[in-house]
């Protein structure tokens, strides 16, 4: 089972590349074949194998040998990862419902990495999506969803206007879907993680490498990845503070 789950996870990986890099670009799913972006030369299907095409191809061009971005494998391989992740968690969290929440953010870190863009179209579609899902597995109490999606929009709304930039409509909307789904609590511990991970990512930006103070910065991974981590460990995280706090 955790074996099928990797591999349809990284053939899945794949494909979100893909989609990933096309929906901003308003270009079809399906046509043209995927390309080089360096030569435009069409890659073979044995080339187009998950990871281990990559690895073999010492991730060049078969044609023109120029780089392939590491971005491709590690997105196949942390789909992987996430869906067998979310396997080995089904007891308690419902495998359809983890395997879509892991498919957005997966799609939204690849286009606001490339392009610092969340697009519409992938909310609009998972949110149909969360809609479903929540109609058959209503939250407790159903209303949470609302509140979810209410707050968390409100909340960056006011963040934007406070802080006139840093994070934007798009951030909004996301955390909004997001919060419809999990539910008010678990998005906003998701969010408070985003912002910690976020900014400490910022200061090493800043003092390390030494990039500019206004240089952009995708934050759509961060509330990805602060919401996914939150909607699994919620409770371990929630009591591991109260006893912290207690011993204090
Ligand atoms: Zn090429």
């Amino acid at each position: 089972m955790l074996i099928v789950m990797f591999i349809g996870g990284i053939i899945l990986g794949s494909f979100y590349n893909v989609v990933g890099l096309r929906v901003p670009q308003s270009s079809s799913i399906v046509f043209p074949n995927s390309h080089c972006p360096a030569c435009y030369q069409n890659i073979l299907y044995r080339d187009n194998i998950p990871i281990l095409s990559y690895l073999l191809l010492k991730g060049q061009c078969r044609q023109c040998k120029n780089k392939i971005s590491l971005v491709y494998p590690v997105i196949e391989g942390l789909t992987g990862i996430l869906f067998v992740f979310a396997t080995y968690k089904m007891a308690d969290f419902n495998l359809f419902s983890s395997l879509t929440l892991i498919s957005l953010v997966i799609l939204i870190t690849i286009t606001d990495i490339y392009y610092y863009i969340i697009p519409n179209k992938i909310l609009v579609f998972f949110m149909i999506v969360f809609i479903a899902i929540r109609l058959s597995q209503p939250l407790d109490p159903w209303y949470d969803s609302f509140l979810g999606f209410l707050v968390s929009y409100l909340l960056i709304y006011l963040l934007i206007i406070l802080s006139k930039g840093g994070m934007g409509a798009g951030d909004m909307k996301f955390l909004a879907v997001l919060g419809f789904f999990t539910g008010l609590k678990i998005v906003l511990l998701g969010f408070l993680i985003a912002i910690m991970c976020g900014g400490l990512y910022g200061v090493y930006l800043l003092v390390i490498k030494g990039n500019k103070r206004n240089d952009l910065l995708p934050f759509g991974p961060f509330i990805g990845f602060g919401v996914l981590i939150s909607y699994f460990y919620y409770d371990a995280i929630i009591s591991f503070y109260i006893t912290e706090l207690v011993r204090l």
